[in-house]
């Protein structure tokens, strides 16, 4: 399936000024001047369970389900009633697509995981002509550079409508998906993500971190170090997206200095940062200032305090940062505490698994497909498992490639492109493990080496 496949597929969905103002219709107008949400939590009314697909609607929109090339897609109109300047009404459109799309807002509905705009195929945005240039960098900013980007004129009342095709996780076929290769000129391996973890340890405890920071003493990355292992990088990748995670990365204490550097080693498009978000309150200008994204998970287990998060939404505007707060209720168990042995199921699992595409890291010297990879050793060290490996470290070397490996280019595209799962792959369910209410590890649980099992979320 190709990039064209999928377009041609929502066609008939997208692309013409009539399908904004039938969405406007949908909406019954009383959406049109209901509140925008203030961050991407409301409760959904079911209100759709037809054949052509179940869907939701809230007071700034509605999803729908939808069939796309197969694989479950969502349709969503996202119209805030938002007023003011043209970045405060497109960043209610932003905040009421990403509102739409989560999890918490369609699972109850029965359409299942969420998606990420990191997944939109095609947006179509309505606003004033005048405001065009505007909308298409705003978007530009937030989605990957696959995506379509299509401004109509709206009726001249001044709100933001927009409408976007989400593909499912792991099916948008971008570029690299298709066939990881070189760039002719650059010799570079085009991905579409990259991450560093410039520490290790963590304030929470999180069961089922895929990072497996909990069982991980303290580590952290010097700036020299981090520089010296993105010169390596930068002559092989080139990643639309730069991940600066941990462990909790704002633990580190020179995290400013980190961003500087991870901007100027060129490795990435842009630079994202993720977090809990339990220290942005006391982040300085300068740290605001260096940054591209920032994603905060705020867990049920240890959430965000609300003022904190006033807070954070202002300091990303004044910076003009692009904020992701991401309420997160559930966890996807990927850790597996008994080498699976069943040849077909693990080969699914790995055929299906998107953290390969979005999870690359390297980490003590070697570049792995995935974090699961790159904690292989860690993992049989700290954690109870049932038939380990003899040789973690052997097996981790057969899965990750030595970032001194004079052919590191074309080392990493045979990485990437293998059809023959990882020995991790074993002790993973990659993106199929079932759904786990999120909740903190105790220190009982982690000294004894424990995955504790949790209540699965419906
Ligand atoms: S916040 Fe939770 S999931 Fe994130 S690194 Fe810390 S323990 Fe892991
Ligand atoms: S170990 Fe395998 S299944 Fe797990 S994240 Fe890595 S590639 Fe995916």
């Amino acid at each position: 399936m190709t990039i064209n496949d999928i377009d041609s597929a929502v066609v008939d969905l997208v692309g013409s000024g009539a399908l904004v103002g039938a969405a406007r219709q949908v909406l019954a107008g009383e959406a049109l001047t209901a509140a925008a949400p203030s961050r991407p939590a409301e409760s959904p009314v079911p209100i759709d369970r037809s054949p052509q697909g179940r869907s939701v609607t809230l007071p700034s929109g509605t999803a729908r389900c939808i069939d796309l090339c197969g694989r479950r897609g969502l349709f969503v109109v996202a119209a805030p009633s938002a007023r003011g300047s043209i970045p405060e009404r497109l960043r209610h459109a932003e905040l009421a697509l990403r509102a739409l799309s989560a999890e918490d807002v369609l699972r109850p509905a029965g359409i299942g995981d969420g998606f990420r705009v990191e997944d939109i195929v095609v947006l179509q945005v309505a606003a004033p002509r005048a405001d065009h240039d505007a909308a298409r960098a705003w978007w530009r900013r937030r989605l990957i550079p696959e995506a379509t980007i299509d401004c109509i004129a709206s009726d001249g009342d001044g709100g933001v409508v927009v409408c976007a095709v989400f593909a499912d996780r792991g099916q948008q076929p971008t570029s690299q998906r298709q066939a990881y290769t070189r760039d002719d000129v650059t010799g570079r391996v085009r991905v579409e993500a990259f991450e560093l973890h410039v520490v290790e340890h963590c304030n929470l405890r999180c069961a089922h971190c895929c990072n497996t920071s909990p069982y991980l003493g303290p580590k952290t990355l010097s700036p020299a170090a981090i520089a010296s292992t993105l010169s390596t990088m930068a002559t092989a990748i080139r990643a639309d997206v730069f991940k600066i995670m941990g462990g909790e990365p704002l633990l580190h204490p020179e995290i400013t200095e980190v961003l500087r550097v991870v901007r100027e080693s060129g490795v990435g498009d842009v630079v994202r940062l993720f977090t809990n978000g339990l220290l942005l309150h006391k982040m300085d200008d300068a740290f605001w200032r260096a940054l591209d994204h920032l994603t905060v998970s705020s867990y049920d287990s240890a959430p965000v305090r609300p003022e904190h998060l006033t807070l954070i939404e202002e300091k990303a505007r004044a910076f003009d940062v692009v904020l992701n707060v991401k309420p997160v209720h559930a966890f996807s168990q990927v850790m597996h505490n008994a080498r699976r042995h069943d040849d077909i199921a693990v080969q699914e699992t790995f055929e299906r698994c998107w953290l390969r595409h979005r999870c690359l890291v390297a980490r003590n010297g070697r570049f792995h497909a995935c974090t699961r990879s790159a904690y292989l050793p860690d993992m049989h060290d700290k954690v109870h498992l049932t038939d380990p490996f003899d040789d973690p470290v052997a097996r981790q070397r057969e899965d990750s490639v030595a970032l001194d490996d004079p052919n590191l280019a074309d080392a990493i595209v045979e990485l990437l492109s293998r059809t023959v799962p990882l020995n991790a792959c074993r002790f993973c369910l990659g993106g199929d493990g079932p759904r786990e209410r999120h909740t903190q590890l105790s220190r009982e649980d982690v000294r004894g080496g424990r995955l504790r099992a949790l209540p699965v979320v419906a």
